[in-house]
């Protein structure tokens, strides 16, 4: 699949078990945008009972037909926990799997057993049956010390068997050429898509920001406070500034785009629809 230009989608699951259908009517509004793949965000999670995004993967599979990639965090596991759940994702016939280490949440004490997503993408390899793809950050890793150790870090991802990596989002593409230089001169050859987000909304921002530290161009900004008190104009704008990030991305050559949908389907679709005719021209 990632020996041509790649285009995907992300979506995840709610929050709520109880509001599971939510899911099911995007993925009903976003399968006519034809992705190679849709990605499901796996919850920080302490319980191999944490069945909800097999769930959706294999609805993305066997309802939809798109090739799904569930993702797997790993420092809340022990090792049997995290076999039986790629046994079940092997149950369903996912072969795509995005190993993280997932975020040091300070009320959920680490099992210890796995340190760094590098020691899942060894712990799957080593089991076999899967394709791994793992995460990278164009801005570095908030945890790093800064962008030369993490790229170390993440060429040891690599070397351990992740086969393609999908980036952080980010919204000054320099950021990503950049990276993308330095991650080719550290011997790290695998296919990139570009993470890109469209931000729709003020306190989206505010959070995406808090989480991730992405810079945030002088552009964006300004779009940001011009538009804050119209969600309408908000909503275009973001939309438009995705586009264009798109759009110069792929004129760079990039290896794919993945397209964080934030399960809003609307805007997913309004995006795939405006860059459908250059992705794969
Ligand atoms: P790692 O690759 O392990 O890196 C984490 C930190 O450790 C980095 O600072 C790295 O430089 C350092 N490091 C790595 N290896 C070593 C080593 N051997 N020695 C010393 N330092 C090392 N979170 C979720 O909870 N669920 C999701 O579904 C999810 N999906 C994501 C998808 C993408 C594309 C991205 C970019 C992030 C996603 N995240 C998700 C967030 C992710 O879990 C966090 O960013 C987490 O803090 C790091 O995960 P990682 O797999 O990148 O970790």
């Amino acid at each position: 699949m990632f020996d041509k230009f790649v285009f995907s989608l992300e979506v995840f699951p709610p929050k709520k078990i109880s509001s599971i259908d939510t899911i099911y009517n995007t993925l009903d509004n976003l399968k006519d945008t034809k992705p190679d793949y849709i990605s499901v965000t796996y919850g920080a999670g302490g319980s191999a009972a944490d069945t909800v995004t097999c769930d959706i993967a294999s609805t993305i599979l066997h309802k939809y037909g798109i090739t799904p990639l569930a993702h797997l965090t790993c420092v809340n596991y022990t090792k049997h926990e995290i076999g039986q759940i790629l046994d079940l994702l092997e149950e369903n016939k996912i072969e795509n799997i995005m190993a993280l280490r997932g975020d040091i949440n300070p009320s959920i004490p680490p099992k210890k057993e796995f340190s760094y997503a590098s020691e899942l993408v060894e712990f799957i390899k080593n089991r076999g049956g899967f394709y791994i793809s793992g995460a990278c950050y164009p801005e570095g890793h908030v945890d790093a010390e800064n962008i030369d150790e993490d790229i170390k870090n993440l060429k040891k991802k690599v070397d351990a068997g992740a086969g393609h990596l999908v980036s952080q989002l980010f919204f000054d593409n320099s950021y990503f050429y950049n990276f993308l230089d330095k991650v080719r001169k550290a011997g790290i050859t695998v296919p990139i898509q570009a993470g890109v987000m469209p931000v729709i909304n003020k306190a989206q921002i505010e959070r995406m920001v808090t989480l991730c530290g992405a810079s945030l161009p002088s552009k964006f900004t300004k779009m940001m406070q011009r538009f804050e008190h119209s969600p309408e104009a908000i909503r275009e704008a973001g939309i438009a500034y995705a586009v264009d990030q798109i759009v110069d991305l792929v004129s760079q050559g990039v290896d794919g785009i993945h397209l964080y949908t934030m399960n809003n389907s609307y805007v997913a679709k309004r995006i795939s629809e405006s860059i459908k005719g250059i992705i794969h021209a």
